[in-house]
């Protein structure tokens, strides 16, 4: 029996790790859960799953009595190395996922993590912790899990190429003169999986799969040169991986996030799950297209950061956060996203990231970069 905690309950991964979790009441037991927003929404799940322990990020406004509730940070470090839990499924988003993240593993856990802005941000330290002891991080990153599916048939120096997919997002075949207007209503309708806000516009911008190219070098330990992206509007191949000989070994399913979280969770085991079976004669058009590095700045942007290293991915990350904030507020346009990284970029005098410290402040900076970038806009 695992003892499961999820940090970020009420967002999209959350959910669904929570049915995979209902699903399996013989191998899994919910010890723990987490929220930052919608109180509302936390107290209904605190009612409905009774879980041993719970942390949401602020005092709540109506007091509660059910569980043992805590508030804040550090309860939220707690809960992620909780002696009591197995298995934790990082869903928060944003760079706010990496102290838990180190916590978790530091305390030895095994660490579901869909989250990327914690990898792209903390590199080294995320590899020291794992170094250091018994924890084990195992992707739900549909791209990430595939990959590390695809990864074991093969030994690590056979493989060639990690061969990232992307939907190409809802607006990959419009001209770039028309995406200056979007409004995030747009981008928010994803064609082929629904997420969360934030990673949402991250897949109309491409943002998202340049965080996962830096996502997957970290994981599995590969340069960028060895990673390639190919759109693939029907997000069925999920990714592959090339091997010297020629062969391509592929990861295929249906998009149901719930697939790869449970994997990560019980693995090496596969066990039942919800997902739809794959009907490939119902779905016979797969097609593949090579992404054009001018087209995409936010994907060039990424290889170039995963290059230079040091605080490249911080700020490559930081920025996008806060331009996100930015344009769905209304105070950023659809391109000015990727136009405030690359101003972000190009004043980031970069150095090495040694600590918590030195990240937190390279995110501090990129982000306030863009708000700079945002004036000069608007006074124009
Ligand atoms: P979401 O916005 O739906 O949910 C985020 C969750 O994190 C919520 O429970 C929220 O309360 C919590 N949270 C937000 N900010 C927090 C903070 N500062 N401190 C503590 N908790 C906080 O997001 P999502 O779509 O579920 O994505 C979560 C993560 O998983 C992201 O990093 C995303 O890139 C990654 N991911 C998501 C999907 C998907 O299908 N949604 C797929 C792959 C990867
Ligand atoms: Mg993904």
């Amino acid at each position: 029996m695992q003892r499961v905690t999820i940090l970020g309950s009420t967002g999209s991964i959350g959910k669904q790790a929570l049915d995979v979790v209902r699903m399996h009441p013989d191998l899994f037991s919910l010890q723990g859960l987490s929220a930052h927003s919608s109180e509302e929404a936390f107290r209904v799940q605190l009612k409905a799953e009774h879980p041993r322990r719970a942390v949401f990020s602020r005092p709540m406004e109506k007091p509660w009595y059910g569980v043992k509730l805590r508030f804040g940070q550090e309860a939220l470090c707690e809960l992620a190395s909780d002696p009591d839990t197995d298995v934790v499924v990082l869903a928060i988003s944003g760079i706010a996922a990496l102290t838990p993240l180190l916590a978790a593993l530091r305390a030895g856990k095994r660490v579901a993590i869909a989250n990327k802005e914690s990898l792209v941000c903390g590199g080294d330290l995320v590899k020291k912790a794992l170094e250091a002891g018994e924890g084990e991080l195992l992707p739900v990153d549909s791209e990430q899990s595939a990959l590390f599916q695809c990864l074991q048939n093969g030994r690590r120096e056979e493989a060639e190429k990690l061969i990232l997919t992307a939907s190409g997002g809802p607006f990959f075949r419009r001209p770039r003169e028309e995406l200056r207007d979007i409004t995030p209503e747009q981008a928010l309708k994803h064609p082929t999986w629904s997420m969360g806000r934030k990673i949402s516009l991250d897949s109309a911008t491409l943002m998202n799969k340049g965080l996962e190219v830096m996502e997957a070098a970290r994981l599995f330990d590969f340069p960028g040169e060895q990673i390639e992206v190919l759109i693939h509007p029907q997000s069925l191949v999920h990714s592959m991986v090339a091997y010297r000989d020629g062969t391509v070994m592929a990861n295929l399913s249906v998009a149901d996030m719930r697939l790869p979280i449970q994997y990560a969770m019980t693995w090496p085991e596969r066990m039942p799950s919800p997902a739809e079976p794959l009907r490939l004669w119902e779905r016979p058009e797969l097609t593949f297209f090579k992404p054009d590095m001018d087209r995409f700045p936010a994907l060039r942007m990424a290889y170039e950061c995963l290059r230079a290293g040091g605080g490249c991915p911080v700020v490559y990350n930081g920025a996008n956060e806060r331009a996100a904030e930015l344009f769905f507020a209304g105070a950023l346009g659809f391109l000015e996203i990727e136009e405030s990284v690359s101003f972000a970029l190009d004043r980031f005098r970069n150095r090495p990231m040694r600590d918590l410290e030195d990240i937190l402040a390279a995110d501090g900076e990129a982000r306030r970069l863009v708000d700079e970038f945002q004036k000069t806009r608007r006074s124009k």
